[in-house]
């Protein structure tokens, strides 16, 4: 019993049953790890950082953080599933 164990990616536990789903999508800002969440277990607001408004809890959203800070789940961010699917097109900087 090392003390190696600290950090294990044993967070599949937090993240549980409440994410209907994960996969990896490719972005012009880099690769994110989303997950679609009925947000049934969600008991707070979050706020969504597409449209600066707030997430009620128990409601369906999309969590996203960044592939390479997938441990980091204090970067996790919450959207409303349409403000994230619009996110390419709003940010103008995006462009190549
Ligand atoms: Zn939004």
């Amino acid at each position: 019993m090392g003390r190696k164990n600290r950090r294990r990616p044993d967070e599949a536990r937090d993240l549980g049953p409440t994410y209907a789903s994960r996969t990896t999508e490719t972005h012009p800002d880099g690769a994110w790890i989303v997950q679609r969440t009925t947000g049934a277990a969600a008991t707070k607001p979050y706020r969504c950082p597409g449209c600066d408004q707030m997430i009620p809890p128990a409601t369906p959203h999309v969590v996203a953080f960044r592939a390479d800070d997938e441990r980091d789940l204090e970067n996790r961010r919450h959207w409303h599933t349409p403000c994230w699917a619009a996110r390419d097109r709003r940010a103008p900087r995006a462009g190549r």
